[in-house]
Formats: C-alpha cells, structure tokens, sequence
C-alpha cells in the first residue's frame, strides 16, 4: 500500500525526523496565501513526479494560483491529486538517496543509499549504492560510520546520522513498512532533512493496525485515466460492468475519459473522492453512473452523489442507474434532491 508523500512524511515526522515546513491544501482549499517562494508538490501515489510536473517551485505571489491550477489538471501516471503539499523549500547542497527495504532472500531489512539522489538516482550504476543489511540485534553504530564514510561527507555528523537512522528503523519496523524511501535527504550543517519520502506498507500487516486510514488503499488502484480529452466519466462498480459501462460509451462515438470500478468496500467517502478525481479530468461533461448493487449499497452511493452535488461546484451533469441492494432506498434519496434514474446503460448512453 503505497501512501502518498504527505502521509508517508506525517509518520516520519512523528519518530522525530525532521521534513520541511509544509501546508496541505486540499481540493476545494483555494486559499492562497502561502508564503512565497514555496515549492508545490502534487500528493498522487506515483513516483517521479518532478520529471513529470508534478513539483513546482513557485516564487511569486501572483503565480501561485495558476500553479496550483495546473498541478491539479496535470496526470501523474493516470493519477490526478486530490490534496497539493506546499513546502517551505529546503536549499539542498548534495541529493542524498536513501532507503530501508525487506530483503526477502536474505530476510533481513537492508540500507541502501547514493550520494547522487535525486530524479536521476534511477540512471546510477548498481555497483554505486551503498548497501548493506541492518543486523538483527538493530546495531547500526558501525553501519552508520560505514555509511558517512561512503556519503563523503564533509561535516562531522556521525552521531546525528546514527540516532537518524535508529529513528528511521523504529518507524520502519514499528509501521510494519516494506520499503521506507527518502530521496531526496538534505544534510546540511548538522541538520537532516527528509525533503521527500515514499513509503510502501505491507497490506497483509492491515489487520495490526486498526488506525490505517490512508488516501490511497486499494480502492483507489481502481481509478484508471483512459483519455485526457474524453467527454465522458464512468462510475461502475464490478470489473465487468465498468469496462462494459466504458464500451458503450464508446460505441456510441463519445470518448470515455476514465474506468472505475468503485468495488465492494465503496464508502460514501470513497465515492465522493471518485467524484472529485473525476472533476480533475478538464474535458468530462457526463458523468455516467451504473451500479449493480450487491455488496455494494446502492443507497450508499445515492448519498455519495447527493454529496457530491452539493459540494463540488460546476460539477458535470449526471446520467444515474442504480439497481439491486437497497434501490429502493437509493431512489427516495435521489427522488429527494430531485435527481432523475434510468432503468438501464441504454437509456443513459441515448442521453448523451
Ligand atoms: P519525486 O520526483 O516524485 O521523487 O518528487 P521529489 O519530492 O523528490 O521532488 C523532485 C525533485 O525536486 C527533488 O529531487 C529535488 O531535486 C527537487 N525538490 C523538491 N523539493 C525541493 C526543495 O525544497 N528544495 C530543493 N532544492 N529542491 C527540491
Ligand atoms: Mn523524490
């Protein structure tokens, strides 16, 4: 379960690892006035982001809100963000990779780290990384020194960077993590900082851990951008349907902008976080809603709409069939609010 950066950056943050000031703007959170210059970071849980648009720096007042406008409306790997960090910027003098992961082989978890970190750390030969596994009794003073020594750093920071890394290996294990990544790290004049952090949970750890109740769970995984420039949204739920929801669509000369598949653990919540991403989508008219409910409610996703329209403003009209488990009740809640149902994907597809 990969979190996004804010989350992974909240947990690092509570074992005392220091990252840079930040503010988290989420959708609808127009106000502007940040600090400048402030670097912008879009929370979608995908890498590489700075290649891809996905980090700005900006440095004027009058800039911000176009540049959040446009991290909004940019895809990062088919992901749009619902929430942009905004982050005091750190000067930075070397980009420092660094990472604690499960080796499987060996069962053990291991340090691996570059000296040239940053958007690059990927072109860098293997033989370059440091790596080495953490011993089993959790002693890292002797991994620490080897590390300083491979880093090259100019400054003294042995004993910051081994009470640095017992706190990241706390966190790592007590989090039940497969993959703790901070790249870039900033080590300047004493001071450690995790300028950007990735964190991958183990899923199979879910049940340890009741509190869980991040962003991006499977649910999201669902949500796949089909084209920037379609017209169409779909919400559906079962694979089958969706992609069904999706040809049709397309059979009848539109151009679906996106598949979903809401699944059966859909939640009002999630629902209306489907709707918001599906806002982000600049060329959607229709949104397209056909729902078979069996595990899924259907009265759940009949208030995730009414949600939605009360919230999202400008949002694109609606095209509804709802059928099975609970319908009924769905239909009196939508009755209600005055929004209208189809019986069938025919209908609806005649509508557009
Ligand atoms: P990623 O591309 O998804 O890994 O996103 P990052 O958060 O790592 O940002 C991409 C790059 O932007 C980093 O590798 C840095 O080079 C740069 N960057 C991001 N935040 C800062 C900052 O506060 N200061 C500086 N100097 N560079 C930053
Ligand atoms: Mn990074």
């Amino acid at each position: 379960m990969l979190l996004l950066e804010y989350e992974a950056k909240e947990i690092i943050k509570s074992y005392g690892i220091d990252t840079p000031k930040s503010r988290l703007l989420s959708y609808g959170d127009e106000s502007h006035d940040l600090s400048v210059p402030v670097v912008l970071k879009s929370q979608v849980p995908a890498g590489g982001r700075g290649k891809l648009g996905g980090v700005v720096m900006v440095e004027k007042t009058e800039n911000l809100a176009q540049a959040i406008d446009k991290l909004k409306r940019t895809g990062i790997k088919g992901f749009y963000p619902s929430y942009i960090l905004a982050e005091e910027p750190v000067s930075i003098d070397s980009e420092i990779y660094l990472s604690l992961l499960i080796n499987r082989e060996k069962s053990c978890i291991e340090i691996v780290a570059n000296m040239n970190g940053g958007m690059d750390v990927e072109t860098q030969h293997r033989e370059d990384f440091f790596q080495q596994d953490i011993a089993s009794n959790g002693d890292l003073d002797r991994l620490s020194k080897n590390l300083v020594s491979y880093l090259k750093l100019s400054e003294p920071v042995d004993d910051e960077l081994t009470g640095f890394l017992h706190k990241l290996l706390r966190c790592f294990v007590e989090n039940d993590m497969i993959l703790l990544e901070i790249n870039p790290l900033s080590i300047k004049k004493g001071a450690i900082t995790a300028v950007d952090c990735k964190v991958n949970l183990d899923q199979a750890a879910k049940f340890r851990h009741p509190d869980w109740n991040f962003q991006n769970t499977a649910r999201d995984n669902n949500f796949v951008e089909l084209n920037n420039e379609g017209n169409v949204a779909t919400i559906a739920n079962g694979a089958g349907l969706a992609m069904a929801t999706v040809d049709a669509v397309k059979s009848a000369g539109h151009v679906p902008a996106n598949f979903l598949d809401i699944g059966g653990a859909a939640t009002v919540e999630t629902i209306a976080e489907s709707f918001r991403k599906i806002t982000l989508l600049p060329a959607v008219k229709v949104i397209l809603i056909n729902i078979f409910g069996g595990i899924v409610q259907c009265d759940t996703v009949a208030k995730a709409i009414v949600e939605a329209k009360r919230n999202i403003p400008n949002i694109p009209s609606l095209l509804i069939r709802l059928s099975g488990t609970n319908a009924d009740i769905a239909k009196v809640i939508l009755q209600d609010e005055g929004i209208h149902l189809y019986d069938n994907l025919d209908d609806m597809v005649n509508q557009l």
